[in-house]
């Protein structure tokens, strides 16, 4: 069936083909699941995918986090032999420096994560200046260090996940947007879509910051906040070592990585809300890359200069707990969400394909139990909080 032709029927439809739809279109069929229909309403990786400064860490003060970004590591880490393509995985290392006065957090952090199998090491002053020579570090007492992190590619993948899933059968529908859920009294019955009606007895919404409307038709308001992003693309000057750590730094309250041999990325931690995810500015501002390069030079001098090479823009999907939404609509069986990723979410996408596949198929996430993050939580005044959250986690 070409790729036009929407099936009437499916077992599971997914909306939404970025890293977190391939993913789960991905796991379902390698788990031998037939009649899987995946749309999207421009193309794979148009969303947040496509735009991910795309780091890969597993500090995180949430233990579930810290193990579906360890479940994840090992997918990047074996992409060859899982996905069939040589993937954009590049180990950097990564560093995480907290503001001094979260320092005991930052210990209490690295035991869990140590604890549940992250290499990661707290190192001190002269360490990290060993590591990174060009980073101003005077400040710092301690900082922790995950040597097997780094960085990857949304748009590669989301390909690699998508492309793997048609060969295995899934039924791919561009251009095809979800304009409602069809409902039989409390189940859902199938999508209406732009381009035909299809029948499922399970649909799962894989759609980032366009996920509140979808679901406000059938009267359920998902917290989820567009907040919008934005990223710059220096040129390394030419006296500066290439390919360090990547970095998220509450000191200057930016995050950093190369990008590729010559080129470096940097972002910070605040966004802007409100923003229209179908219509937000698609150039970055001088002003505010001026701002944020501006707080970067403080950690390295020696981009003072660099050039800029481009700006990118892009949409978080914010929850107020800033975790995602993951799991069944109360009272309508058969509707599934997973989204809200609130700026992280690509790092964890091969683990939450993975758990989102178990919950359709199985009935729960058998890998890792994943009801915390349910999406009623917050009517249940049952936000996620974890013990050892910094002031800054939203990042
Ligand atoms: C600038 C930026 C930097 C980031 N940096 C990092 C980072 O360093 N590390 C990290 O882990 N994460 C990062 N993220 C977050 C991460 O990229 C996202 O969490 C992740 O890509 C979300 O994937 P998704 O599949 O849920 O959503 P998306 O990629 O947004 O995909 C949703 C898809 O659904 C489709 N869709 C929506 N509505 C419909 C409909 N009605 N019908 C059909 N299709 C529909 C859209 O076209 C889109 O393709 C960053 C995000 C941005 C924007």
């Amino acid at each position: 069936m070409s790729e036009k032709m929407l099936p009437k029927a499916a077992d599971i439809v997914i909306i939404g083909a970025g890293v977190m739809g391939a993913s789960i279109a991905f796991h379902l069929a390698k788990r031998g699941a037939k009649r899987i229909v995946i749309l999207d309403k421009d193309h794979v990786a148009h969303g947040g995918s496509g735009r991910s400064s795309a780091l890969i860490r597993m500090h995180y003060s949430y233990p579930a986090e810290v193990k579906l970004a360890l479940i994840s590591l090992r997918m990047f880490e074996n992409w060859k032999e899982i996905v069939g393509t040589q993937g954009d995985f590049r180990k950097t290392g990564f560093v995480r420096i907290v503001a001094p006065h979260e320092i005991e957090l930052l210990k209490r952090n690295v035991a869990m994560q140590k604890e549940l199998g992250v290499n990661v090491e707290l190192i001190d002053r002269q360490e990290l200046q060993g590591l990174e020579p060009d980073w101003k570090v005077d400040e710092i007492e301690l900082a922790a260090y995950e040597p097997d992190s780094g960085y990857g590619d949304g748009a590669g993948v989301a390909n690699d996940f998508l492309e793997r899933a048609r060969e295995m059968g899934v039924h791919y529908s561009s251009r095809n947007q979800a304009i409602a859920f069809r409902l039989k009294g409390e189940h859902v019955s199938g999508v209406t879509t732009e381009h035909g009606d299809i029948d499922a007895p399970m649909v799962v919404a894989a759609t980032g910051p366009w996920s509140k409307p979808l679901f406000q038709y059938v009267g359920y308001e998902l917290p989820i906040e567009a907040e919008f992003h934005q990223v710059a693309i220096l040129r390394n000057p030419p006296n500066m070592k290439g390919n360090g750590c990547a970095c998220i730094d509450s000191g200057t309250e930016t995050y950093f990585r190369p990008d590729a041999h010559d080129k470096f990325l940097v972002g910070d931690f605040w966004g802007e809300r409100p923003v229209n995810p179908d219509n937000f500015p698609q150039r970055a501002t001088d002003a505010s890359l001026e701002e944020m390069i501006e707080r970067t030079c403080r950690r390295i001098p020696k981009l003072e200069n660099a050039e800029v090479m481009r700006g990118v823009t892009g949409v978080y999907d914010m929850t107020p707990d800033s975790r995602p939404l993951l799991g069944e609509i109360p009272g309508i069986n058969g509707l599934y969400v997973c989204a809200g990723f609130s700026g992280m979410g690509f790092k964890i996408s091969p683990a939450i394909g993975l758990v989102m596949s178990e919950l359709l198929l199985d009935g729960y996430g058998k890998t890792l139990d994943i009801r915390a993050f349910r999406p009623s939580r917050f009517a249940e005044n049952q936000p996620i909080k974890a013990e050892y959250e910094y002031a800054d986690d939203a990042y």
